[in-house]
């Protein structure tokens, strides 16, 4: 039977999202698998997480040690290299930290690679048929990968049905297997973005542009359009790059994570770093003038338009409503 780890990022002792969606990646990759949380940390956010997941997993490793307080990709890969059995297929997220973590960590464990992985298409045998993107989404590639010797894998957020938490299981502390965790590197400390005039973290619906806005004098038909929806204005990354609007404003992996209950692309290629900061499985509506953009691979809704010409249109409907 395959043996899966699934690597649960969290923060102030709420599990990450991808938390739901390790266990439909795992089925997809052997629909027998064990599937075992494994989470790292120090001190009461670590046991109410380890706790929280049990209603997920049937089986959560914790392993605490103050040495985890902060998180340090050095310190957490060697806990986990004494914690995974040989042969073992580790999932990891593919933010951030994730991307820090997991490639020495295949070293370490002597097992195969993978990074953003979208789909699985099953096992054939040992051989791990994996659907992931590069180019920033512009392809996707489908690939084998041997897993005989296992296999670390980063899972791309949000891309992977999530399932109900109806499990009963049982929290085993490993902290004692977790060996000698002294690292080169120290964590100093964590700096929260500003907030700024806007707090787009706290709108249930966010109508946010991307580089098809094509000007900044355009962002006024956005916030129009948003004003109609009692919406708010969230954007891309090279929006703030091109001080169009504050940082504040961005949504993603540098900028801020927002929640929102629906969220209108408009004019947003779907990058892996923008999606990586839509939490909370929201409604999307996308809307772009090309038709293989990856947005659409996770919109609800995927439109082929102009925004220019779609932002005013819509809002007109919403005046008439
Ligand atoms: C370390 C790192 C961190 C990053 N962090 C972030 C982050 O936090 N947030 C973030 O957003 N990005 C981040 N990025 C950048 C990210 O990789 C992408 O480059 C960025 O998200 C692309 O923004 P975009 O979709 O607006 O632009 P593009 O990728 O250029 O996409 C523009 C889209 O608009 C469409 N379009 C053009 N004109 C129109 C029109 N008139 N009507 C309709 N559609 C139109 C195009 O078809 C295209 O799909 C980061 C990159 C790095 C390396």
């Amino acid at each position: 039977m395959t043996q899966i780890f699934a690597y649960v990022p969290f923060k102030n002792g709420v599990a990450e999202d991808v938390a739901l969606e390790f266990p439909g990646a795992a089925k997809k990759i052997d629909a027998g698998a064990s599937v075992t949380a494994v989470v790292t940390g120090s001190g009461a956010d670590l046991d109410k997480v380890a706790g929280e997941l049990t209603k997920v997993y049937s089986e959560v490793i914790k392993i605490d040690n103050a040495a985890m307080a902060y998180p340090n990709a050095e310190v957490v890969r060697k806990a986990l290299t004494n914690i995974i059995p040989a042969g073992a297929i580790v999932l990891v997220a593919h933010d951030t930290f994730g991307m820090d973590l997991a490639p020495g960590l295949s070293i370490k464990l002597e097992s195969a690679y993978a990074a953003d992985v979208v789909d699985f298409e099953g096992m054939d045998g040992s051989t791990l048929k994996i659907v992931r993107q590069e180019l920033g989404g512009a392809v996707s590639t489908h690939v084998t990968c041997d897993a005989s010797a296992g296999a670390v894998l980063t899972i791309r957020p949000g891309t992977f049905a999530p399932v109900d938490g109806s499990a009963s299981g049982a929290v085993v502390d490993k902290s004692g297997d977790a060996g000698d965790l002294s690292a080169k590197r120290t964590f100093l400390e964590v700096v929260e973005a500003e907030v700024g005039e806007v707090d787009i973290t706290k709108s249930d619906v966010l109508v946010s542009i991307g580089r098809g806005i094509e000007d900044e004098d355009n962002i006024e038909i956005a916030q129009e359009l948003a004003d109609a929806m009692g919406a708010v204005v969230s954007c891309s990354r090279p929006i703030v790059d091109a001080k169009w609007l504050e940082k504040s404003r961005q949504v993603g992996t540098s900028g801020q994570t927002v929640k929102p209950k629906v969220y209108m692309a408009m004019g947003i290629s779907g990058s892996f770093q923008h999606m990586g900061g839509i939490k909370g499985n929201p409604f999307i509506v996308a809307v772009n003038k090309n038709p293989k953009a990856p947005i659409f691979q996770v919109a609800d809704v995927g439109i082929v338009e102009d925004i220019l010409e779609f932002m005013p249109a819509l809002q007109e409907a919403i005046e008439a409503l």
